[in-house]
């Protein structure tokens, strides 16, 4: 089924994935690539991306006379990962990031200019669109995997799931993928792991290790006990697949136990045991968001403390629910201030309901007095939010050029990863912004290699021959 000549395969189809395609069809147009995706569209988690996108030294930060630079951002990013970032990869993601940004920005052609300083850096740098439809990580995987639909040279395989990796004295030979039609091997020069985190199956990929992680052991410990999946804010593509491919290979596997959690996940009433959540994003809390105990009616924490702090004072306030929650509570002015038509969708998904003051003070076992002097009066916008898994630092060990990196201290030549399935970037936590910005310029260090490691028959790529066969 599958051309004998010239071909690579990115395994995946999230921003890595696609970034790593599309340039690769950019530097060589006369090579077959192929995008094997499990699941019936492409976009995994990237498509949810809601915050931005980091990059230093930028046009728009020029413009809105942004003092940032490569230091600051190195410092923040290795300050953040708690002493677990490879530095050269923070090198390699600070140093590339300008060239890597105005790329993605001019194939997509969308204007990223709006800039935030998300928490934990010291400048604004975190980029996000103005003028379009939906959020970046929509923006961004909808514009590119058009360019790739139209392209000649770039084919994907929708519902089709990678099993394995093959390789032969240290040098990629294919993959072995399973579909509706065809279960076997495809055959490749290069191989791109762009699968994405493990958020979705931590209990299973961890084990034992996930007392390791003082964070999740909490919030491990209290689903354990009512018997229930910890939620995430993940999609459930994100099972972590890639890793027990990269055991059997004897890939390097690193920091497997620093798992992010944010502390807001929005529990639907409705189904409220579904372990996927969607983000009650920081700014909801930035925008003066306070967080009420259900069993004090009280707040119990700053909310604007780190992410690990508060998430680690709501579990200790709901250990003795039947499903752990908190109140997210809003005023008028807030929603205004975090914008009225997100709310909307809020309000729309059931996520968010607003109430006026009386019934809110019920609902929420408070007191008419208490909230007026923390300035809450009026109709309140009333959510329900959990912890939730939100990303895994761990993962497959690269170098600079994204190559994979073996146990026996050797790359294992012609295998790549990037994006969330590789570790090292983000150390012990992920600062955010990050993790766009990693997908773009690993995903891109990755196609410049393929196409100067000489893996290829020259005369076939100059003929142009390379064809997917199907
Ligand atoms: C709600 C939310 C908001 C976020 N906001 C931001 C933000 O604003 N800024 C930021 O930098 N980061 C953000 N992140 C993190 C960021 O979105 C992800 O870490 C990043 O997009 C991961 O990209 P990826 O390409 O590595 O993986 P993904 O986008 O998850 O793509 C992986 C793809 O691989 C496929 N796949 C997996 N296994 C297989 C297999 N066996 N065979 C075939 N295909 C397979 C999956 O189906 C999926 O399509 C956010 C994450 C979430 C959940």
């Amino acid at each position: 089924m599958f051309s004998q000549l010239s071909q690579v395969v990115v395994v995946g189809g999230g921003l890595a994935g696609l970034s790593t395609a599309r340039y690769l069809s950019i530097l060589l147009p006369s090579l077959s690539i192929i995008i094997v995706e499990k699941q019936p569209k492409l976009g995994g988690n990237s498509q949810k991306a809601s915050s931005g996108i980091n990059s230093v030294n930028t046009v728009h930060q020029e413009t809105c006379s942004i003092f940032d630079s490569p230091s600051a951002f190195f410092n923040d990013t290795i300050l953040s990962g708690r002493g677990y970032c490879q530095q050269k990869l923070v090198e390699t993601l600070v140093e590339q990031s300008t060239d890597a940004f105005h790329w993605i920005e001019a194939e997509t052609q969308l204007d990223l200019s709006k800039i935030v300083q998300c928490g934990g850096h010291s400048q604004p740098r975190t980029h996000s669109p103005v003028n379009a439809k939906g959020n970046i990580g929509y923006e961004l995987i909808s514009r590119i995997s058009a360019k790739l639909n139209s392209a000649q040279n770039v084919k994907v395989l929708y519902n089709t799931r990678c099993t394995n990796i093959e390789i032969e004295n240290d040098k990629v030979k294919g993959i072995e993928i399973e579909s509706a039609d065809f279960n076997g091997s495809i055959p490749a020069q290069a191989v791109i792991l762009a699968t994405g985190g493990y958020a979705f199956n931590v209990k299973d990929i961890l084990g034992e290790r996930v007392q390791e992680s003082t964070q999740l052991s909490k919030v491990h410990k209290l689903y354990e006990r009512i018997g229930k999946q910890m939620p995430t804010t993940n999609g459930c593509t994100s099972t972590g697949d890639a890793l027990s491919w990269a055991s059997n290979i004897n890939a390097k596997i690193l920091d497997l136990e620093h798992v992010q959690v944010h502390p807001t996940g929005f529990v639907d009433p409705n189904d409220t045991t579904n372990p996927i959540k969607i983000l009650a994003p920081e700014a909801l809390r930035a925008a003066g968001g306070i967080l009420i105990s259900p069993l004090t009616g009280k707040r119990f924490v700053d909310e604007l403390t780190t992410r690990d702090k508060v998430t680690e004072a709501i579990v200790d306030q709901v250990e003795s629910l039947e499903y752990p929650y908190v109140y997210l509570v809003l005023t008028k002015d807030m929603v205004e201030k975090y914008g009225m038509k997100s709310i909307g969708f809020y309000e729309f998904k059931k996520l968010i309901q607003r109430l006026d003051f009386k019934t809110a003070v019920l609902a929420l076992h408070s007191e008419p007095g208490y909230l007026k002097d923390l300035g809450f009066d009026g109709d309140l916008w009333v959510a329900k939010v959990t912890p939730a898994i939100h990303y895994t630092m761990g993962g497959i060990a690269i170098n600079e050029k994204a190559q994979v990196l073996s146990n026996n201290g050797g790359v294992i030549t012609g295998l790549y990863a990037a994006g969330e399935v590789s570790a090292g970037v983000h150390g012990g936590n992920r600062l955010a912004g990050n993790s766009l910005l990693e997908c773009v310029v690993f995903g891109r260090l990755a196609a410049q290699n393929v196409a100067s490691e000489n893996l290829f028959d020259a005369s076939e790529l100059r003929q142009g021959n390379c064809r997917v066969s199907s």
